[in-house]
């Protein structure tokens, strides 16, 4: 009777869609002005990465979700780089170690019109190091004359050249079969591996926040691992660092530790960078400088993360530094800046002085507790039922869209598939998310709600 109006495919095919794990993460990379930008947008089928004309223009987004042939993976634009900043063959390393870090296959873009520059042949090589499956795209062959020059990337050794125009869309449609096959099923490189290996920790925020204070701080007040622990991994820019008796791996402390001291396009790198570990992370520890008023680039870090699907924690710090006045101001910006994780566990901390230090790993815990949280169908379902009960759906048009049933489709984080007999409003959806919280906890995590509505 629960399963009124859905045949079972109905509701198999929901629960896959919606119980999906972290998606695979392909990179796009190449020197500037292959036309990577061009390509993503042509990839994720938007307009959205815009092909930015302004140079030294800071572009915060990177990552964007998109589907090909019924899958759906993130692709991560590397094009915001600006090639004067570093000089190309900087920016184009700092590309391809973010690619050897972060994602599962790689776009390596050339333009077949220049043919293979030294930069590129650099670029091969740090690719091959890294060993991630790549795929070659021979870009601007924009009509048949110009598959001879896609031809001539063959010498590149990594093997064929896919000749595409991203401008007019030829030959993206093959060049996306080959991504497909290259990509994981599940990201499993950076995920599950080490069954049962230590929890991932991201420490992120603007720059100056305090992440290199607060790190030193938490790998003082404990032992640091010096020696990683065997097999558990391979990558020299992670951490495993001792808190509570517990061993915590922090991702990325490299990139904490090193100050790049770059006057444009650093803010750039520094996403990039933060994308990257947020998608290694379980868990993300978000900085907030409380002596500075909360900014727009702190949101679009926070937003990171929630769209990420992280569990999340709220630090914030310099609270040694904070005057009464101060103080009012900043719990208003909270409640006003902060609702999108409202739910998120805060701890009021000082990297400085030690302050409330010891705070931390039971916020972490508490977060990834919520984050892992199943809740069997059948508490689900009694609990929906009292909920649409007490307060059902408003009237619309003469009908009153009900939901039929729930299941958490998945976690980490907690995904939800609701059926329902017809659309159910934003402010509904709202409201259920809102019941699910009060009654289930899910403290530090966003939770998904998917509605399926019976035709
Ligand atoms: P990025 O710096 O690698 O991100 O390169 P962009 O995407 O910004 O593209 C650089 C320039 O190359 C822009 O003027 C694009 O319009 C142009 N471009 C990109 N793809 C193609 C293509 O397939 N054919 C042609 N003819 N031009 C292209
Ligand atoms: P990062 O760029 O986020 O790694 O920030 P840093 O750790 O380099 O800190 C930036 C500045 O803020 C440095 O001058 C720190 O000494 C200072 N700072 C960091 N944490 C605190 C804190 O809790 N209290 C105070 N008063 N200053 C802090």
């Amino acid at each position: 009777a629960a399963e009124e109006g859905f045949d079972i495919e109905d509701v198999e095919g929901a629960l896959q869609e919606a119980g999906h794990g972290p998606l695979p993460v392909l990179a796009v990379v190449g020197r500037p002005n292959v036309g990577k930008s061009t390509l993503v947008n042509r990839i994720i089928g938007r307009r959205e990465a815009v092909v930015e004309d302004k140079p030294g223009v800071t572009r915060d987004r990177v990552t964007y979700e998109a589907e090909w042939a019924g899958r759906r993976f993130k692709v991560v634009d590397t094009g915001g780089w600006e090639q004067d900043v570093l000089g190309i063959d900087a920016s184009v390393a700092a590309q391809a170690e973010y690619a050897i870090e972060a994602c599962d296959a790689v776009v390596f873009v050339v333009d077949a019109k220049v043919g293979a520059t030294d930069t590129d042949e650099a670029v091969v090589r740090l690719l091959r190091k890294a060993g991630k499956p790549v795929v070659l795209c021979a870009n601007k062959v924009d009509g048949q004359s110009g598959e001879s020059d896609a031809a001539s990337l063959w010498s590149l050794g990594l093997g064929y050249p896919h000749p595409v125009s991203s401008l007019h869309g030829r030959g993206t449609g093959d060049m996306l079969d080959a991504v497909l096959e290259a990509l994981p099923e599940a990201p499993e490189q950076r995920f599950g591996t080490v069954v049962g290996g230590p929890r991932r920790i991201a420490l992120i925020g603007r720059p100056n926040v305090g992440k290199s204070s607060l790190l030193n701080k938490v790998a003082k007040e404990d032992r640091v691992v010096v020696n990683e622990m065997a097999g558990t991994t391979r990558d020299p820019v992670d951490e495993l660092i001792q808190l509570g008796g517990v061993t915590w791996k922090f991702i990325d402390t490299a990139g904490i530790r090193k100050k790049v001291h770059l006057q444009q396009g650093a803010d750039y790198y520094a996403s990039l960078r933060t994308a990257a570990a947020v998608e290694k992370a379980e868990v993300a520890v978000i900085l907030i400088d409380t002596t500075e008023q909360i900014s727009v680039q702190d949101q679009r870090i926070i937003t990171m993360a929630v769209e990420a699907g992280r569990a999340i924690v709220i630090a914030y710090n310099k609270w040694d530094n904070l005057d009464e006045e101060r103080r009012y101001y900043l719990e208003r910006e909270i409640e006003t800046e902060m609702q999108q994780v409202a739910w998120a566990p805060r701890v009021n901390v000082s990297a400085l002085t030690g302050r409330h230090m010891e705070k931390l790993v039971p916020a972490i815990e508490t977060a990834l507790a919520g984050w892992e949280t199943r809740i069997p169908t059948g508490r689900l379902n009694a609990f929906l039922g009292e909920v649409v009960a007490a307060h059902p759906h408003p009237v619309r048009g003469g009908k009153q869209p009900r939901i039929l049933f729930g299941t958490q489709a998945g976690s980490k984080p907690p995904r939800f598939v609701l059926f329902a007999s017809g659309f159910l409003e934003h402010g509904y959806r709202r409201f259920i998310e809102r019941r699910l919280r009060e009654e289930f906890g899910f403290e530090g995590t966003p939770i998904h709600i998917s509605v399926r509505v019976r035709e």
